[in-house]
């Protein structure tokens, strides 16, 4: 499918309206391999927009279910694309995360869920983000055709 017809359907489907903005963002993450942080976005999006349009942007976009957000090491959040299983308010992304050290992408291993832990009694889990940090599947590779 096209771009362009995949961005019409995922705010029709979330009842937005099409702007300028939400087109551009939707594009850059739909485009992307690994996840997006705000000044990344900006950058990107070269059309100019302004730091509060790209945050409401983006803060639409994690209540509606179409993006969630990925905490780092260094307090700054990362946005990536949802599955169509998120929906408003419902997001299920209990995928795990994995940072590269190589080439510094933030990818979703939408397939690897993240494992139960079992807590002390008294303590109440309400939301489980696993990063893992090591070498991405691409790094690895040209490293091995390197040798
Ligand atoms: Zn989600
Ligand atoms: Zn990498
Ligand atoms: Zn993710």
């Amino acid at each position: 499918m096209a771009v362009n017809q995949q961005i019409q359907q995922l705010l029709k489907r979330n009842q937005l309206s099409i702007t300028d903005s939400r087109a551009k963002i939707l594009e850059l993450f739909l485009q992307q391999q690994g996840a997006l942080a705000h000044a990344d976005i900006e950058k990107k999006s070269g059309a100019g927009f302004d730091r509060v349009t790209v945050y409401r942007t983006l803060q639409t976009f994690v209540e509606k279910g179409i993006i969630h957000t990925i905490p780092t090491a260094d307090n700054s959040i990362l946005y990536a694309l949802c599955k169509d299983e998120c929906t408003e308010g419902h997001h299920h992304d209990h995928h795990v995360h994995f940072v590269c050290r190589n080439c510094n992408t933030t990818i979703c291993l939408d397939d690897t869920v993240s494992p139960e832990i079992t807590l002390p009694a008294g303590y109440i889990a309400q939301d489980v983000q696993v990063v893992i940090n090591g070498i991405c599947k691409d790094c690895s590779i040209s490293k091995t055709q390197l040798q």
